[in-house]
């Protein structure tokens, strides 16, 4: 990742078989396929189910599920590292129970049909906002870590923003992330996700100590630094001793960076974005100082580089500006926040313009969503409601018409932290037939979440350790697995990106990758520890990925 450096990569020589694999009695041999690929956490009742039959031959005859026997039906041509594709529809299965997807002697991963198939999802991704906890680590225990934070390096006073959540692999701790998670986890209908909000609303407050300031960083790349450590015995050194208290970047509106120098243009991404944070929260008076600052700032703030050239990118503020006023208004009724909040969601309008695209910049649109026209939807009159629902139908529609093209139905861009626009296309057709009633874009949201959980080409979940006993992530990059023996549990990792992204990192090597049959131009995937670019979990994918099962109805 821009702000995951390589220093940490180390090969990883431990190499077990990748389980699930099918086999079967007659020549291809096991591992040479088929595969049937499924999602193998499940299916709701009434979910679109398709698996995807892939191998080097051509096929032909009846699959099976349970009772339920149908063709295999037409190949759907060669795709990725796959000659010949089949799509074996049993949406007709409604369960509940357990299956597996059978052909011949081939059978799938084993899944869930059922109004409960998700039922221990949530508590799993919770689990990991929770080990990923800064100054407060429920699972790691004692000592707490960073519990020094910061200091502002603008002015070398000492300011408290103990707290919140490390990014991903690394102790640093980003607010562009921060305040998103903060905010879709208020909007999360389940008693864990509420609690993990609270742990984090501390840190939003005291982001803004000031009408002028707003913190978008705590520590810097300065963390990637060897040796790689847990978050308590983090001896990193920003100027005041290893180990020492941590830097603390304002957003400045400007390009910012003591050597390198991200693009800022303002503060309004990030100011926003914690006013919507802060009023979900029910802070309102810091809601309105944040939301004045984001007003008075225009542009967006990105993360700040240090040692390397690499930052988050964001590169949309009126998103943000929608859902802090949306939220201002839902807290307050006060009808100017309501104003302002149509009046940037059309300014804002389809802004999702990475949805139909082969690629885009790191973070160049975040929120993935712009969940401010589904929260604003309800209080708009009809025309305005009309604009909103278009607005997501037209980055639905690019994303739908690429998805067609290929068996497995991934139509977003496959580049670093993939996982994120997967569930961001899914999200959005969930919150789009919520306001409308519109379904036509179910069928491929299905098959966005069912890509999550491993249904891929690599028939893998990219949720660690999900589902238990599954064949998911198991070898992250993540120091609780790499020094502690601990499998961060219910991270969601980045997931594929093209050859070409990966070949171009400098990981280190490992041998034997057990996937290397499903590797392909179109995407690599490795469940190993030294590549950070497919492999290392994410706080706000994960939280995404919340926020996405709980739309799904
Ligand atoms: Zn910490």
């Amino acid at each position: 990742m821009i702000r995951r450096v390589a220093r940490w990569a180390v090969a990883v020589l431990v190499l077990g078989s990748v389980g699930g694999r099918s086999s079967r009695a007659e020549p291809p041999a096991p591992g040479e396929g088929p595969w049937i690929r499924v999602n193998q956490v499940g299916y709701l009742p009434d979910d679109p189910k398709v698996a995807v039959l892939s191998g080097p031959e051509a096929l032909a005859g009846t699959f099976r599920v349970g009772d339920f026997t149908a063709e295999i039906g037409p190949d759907q041509g060669a795709w990725g590292p796959f000659a010949h594709n089949y799509r074996l529809d049993f949406s007709a299965v409604r369960g509940p129970g357990r299956f597996r997807v059978r052909f011949g002697e081939v059978e799938s991963a084993e899944f869930a049909v059922g109004p409960d198939a998700y039922a221990a999802v949530p508590d799993a991704l919770l689990r990991f906002m929770q080990l990923q906890r800064c100054g407060d680590d429920p699972i790691a225990g004692e000592p707490k870590c960073h519990l020094q934070d910061a200091i502002d390096v603008t002015t070398g006073e000492k300011v408290d923003l103990v707290g919140g959540w490390h990014d991903a692999a690394d102790r640093l701790k980003h607010m562009i992330t921060t305040s998103y998670c903060v905010a879709a986890l208020k909007l999360v209908g389940h008693e864990g996700a509420q609690a993990e909000a609270r742990h984090g609303a501390p840190l939003i407050r005291k982001l803004h100590p000031r009408p002028d300031v707003i913190y978008v960083q705590v520590g810097d790349d300065r963390d990637h630094l060897p040796p790689a450590t847990l978050w308590h015995d983090d001896r990193s050194d920003y100027g005041w001793g290893p180990g020492g208290p941590r830097s603390a970047w304002p957003a400045t509106g400007a390009p910012e960076g003591p050597k390198f120098q991200n693009a800022s243009t303002g503060k309004a991404s990030l100011a926003a974005r914690c006013a919507a944070a802060s009023a979900l929260n029910g802070d309102v008076e810091a809601a309105r100082s944040m939301y004045r600052l984001a007003k008075a700032s225009p542009g967006v703030a990105m993360s700040v580089p240090v040692r390397a050239p690499h930052y988050y990118g964001e590169s949309t503020y009126l998103d943000d500006m929608e859902w802090g006023a949306v939220e201002l208004y839902r807290a307050t009724r006060e009808p100017e926040y309501l104003a302002d909040a149509l009046a940037y969601a059309d300014r804002a309008g389809d802004d999702a313009a990475w949805m139909g695209r082969d690629a885009h910049g790191h973070y160049e649109f975040f929120p993935y969503v712009n969940l401010g026209h589904w929260r604003l939807f309800e209080f708009a009159d009809e025309a305005a409601r009309a604009r909103l629902a278009g607005y997501y139908r037209a980055g639905l529609e690019r994303v739908r018409d690429r998805a067609l093209k290929n068996p497995y139905r991934v139509g977003t861009p496959v580049v670093w932290c993939s996982t994120n626009d997967v569930i961001a296309f899914a999200t959005q057709a969930a919150l789009y037939e919520e306001m409308t009633g519109d379904a036509s874009f179910r069928g491929l949201a299905a098959e966005a979440r069912d890509w999550i959980f491993g249904r891929n080409p690599w028939g893998v979940s990219f949720v660690i350790g999900v589902p238990e006993g599954g064949v998911a992530s198991s070898r992250p990059h993540h120091m609780f697995h790499r020094l502690a023996g601990r499998t961060p549990v219910g991270g969601l990792v980045d997931g594929p990106v093209t050859r070409a992204i990966n070949e171009s990192l400098k990981f280190s090597a490992f041998e034997g990758d057990p996937l290397a049959p499903f590797q392909s131009d179109f995407a690599v995937y490795h469940d190993e520890y030294a590549d950070f670019s497919t492999n290392e979990p994410i706080i706000d994918g994960t939280v995404s990925l919340l926020l996405l099962l709980d739309a799904w109805r």
